[in-house]
């Protein structure tokens, strides 16, 4: 077809997405599927919330707001940030967003083009790649090994830095790995942007507050050597589990702020009023459900951790957050999408193969375990019975 964008021939999608449709339908046809595909708490939304939301609705809270977000909500997200990771942010560099997806939209509207180079982590969330991509950009993929517990290494990411590259996005803890990067991995790569003051970098800490083992996150931003070239994305899908209420943030640096704003102007205009008190009311609320669901998370990942390792021909790291474990299944001449493919329709089980993440997911598939524990006992079987044959 002639007329459109070229790079509208590059653009991905999210196989999570279209792995949720066919289960759909498996179950419209009366299948018992068990979805371990979509990355959503299966937790409903804590009642405070819920109920904060329907007020401002009765209250008549039904026009348009800033486009950036209301005062009070971005104020409750700079304190939030400065509570848990010590860094001071001003409300107005933050950008209120419909999910935390459209920070990586925007900031890779306002980074990609062609001739230019974006380093991304592989396996990593198909979005960034989607749109690096969609911009004609140049993808340059960071490997995060199985090895290295699903982290990358600041010197190799350090060496595939060069005159072309604009931006670093990073993730941690990460999709579809649930690996979370160390501390010393951030401050040497700190330390080593220093030599490249142009570079900036998009750190997705959307499953910040989703670690086990009694770890804290830090974010890219607490270093003073990047700070004013860090742009944050974090939000309320995962946390506080709303991810259909479509709610999310960036801290941009001041230089680049405007540019997101104009368009996050151009595109949503600005969320919905209840929805944003229902941020406010998330954040400033008793936080007991977020820390029930990350004990429940960390039970469950405990549990497939265990029981995959069990089964021949698979190992499976122990990750440090999110909630997917990532397991490297050794069946000879099987691609990953086979095998998830095959797991679907014959055995009704929704994962997520590797390879969608990028070339070093091949091997591995994404099994997310925002689902109850008697699911995953079951998967566990069918996946038992599934290597045997
Ligand atoms: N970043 C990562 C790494 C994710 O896994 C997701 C959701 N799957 C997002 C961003 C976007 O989240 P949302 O738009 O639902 O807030």
């Amino acid at each position: 077809m002639d007329g459109l964008n070229k790079f509208i021939y590059e653009i991905g999608s999210d196989s999570a997405f279209s792995i949720l449709a066919r289960s759909n339908e498996l179950l419209k046809q009366g299948k018992k599927v068990i979805n371990l595909g979509i990355g959503q708490p299966d937790f409903p939304t804590a009642p405070n919330i819920v109920e904060s939301a329907v007020k401002a609705l009765r209250d008549g809270n039904h026009g348009y707001s800033s486009s950036n977000g209301i005062l009070e909500l971005r104020e409750a997200v700079a304190n939030d940030f400065q509570n848990r990771n010590n860094v001071k942010v001003d409300p107005n560099d933050i950008l209120v967003t419909p999910g935390g997806k459209a920070i990586i939209f925007y900031t890779l509207l306002i980074f990609g083009q062609p001739n230019v180079e974006i380093i991304t982590p592989d396996p990593g969330f198909i979005a960034y790649r989607s749109m690096i991509d969609y911009m004609g950009a140049k993808a340059v993929a960071l490997p995060h090994r199985m090895e290295n517990n699903f982290s990358f290494d600041a010197e190799e990411l350090l060496s595939l830095i060069n005159e072309k590259t604009r931006l670093i996005i990073l993730n941690s803890p990460a999709n579809p790995t649930g690996g979370v990067v160390p501390v010393a991995e951030l401050e040497k790569l700190a330390k080593g942007l220093q030599k490249f003051p142009n570079v900036f970098i998009l750190s997705d800490e959307i499953y910040s507050r989703i670690l086990f083992d009694g770890h804290s996150h830090t974010s890219l931003m607490s270093f003073p050597e990047v700070r004013d070239r860090v742009i944050v994305l974090d939000g309320w899908s995962k946390t506080y589990a709303m991810t259909g209420w479509r709610l999310g943030y960036g801290i941009f640096p001041k230089k680049i702020f405007k540019f997101a704003e104009k368009l996050a102007i151009n595109c949503h205009s600005c969320i919905s009023i209840p929805t944003q008190i229902a941020g406010i009311e998330a954040l400033k609320g008793s936080q007991k459900s977020v820390n029930e669901m990350v004990k429940e998370f960390q039970n469950r990942r405990n549990f497939l951790v265990d029981q995959l390792n069990l089964i021949d021909n698979i190992q499976c790291k122990k990750p440090g957050g999110a909630f997917y474990v990532f397991p490297k299944i050794l069946i000879n001449n099987k691609t990953s999408k086979e095998i998830s493919n095959y797991l679907l329709e014959k055995k009704f089980v929704a994962t997520v193969p590797g390879s969608s993440f990028g070339d070093n997911g091949e091997g591995f598939l994404r099994i997310s375990y925002a689902s109850k524990i008697e699911n995953l006992k079951q998967f566990i079987e069918l996946l038992k019975e599934f290597m045997n044959e």
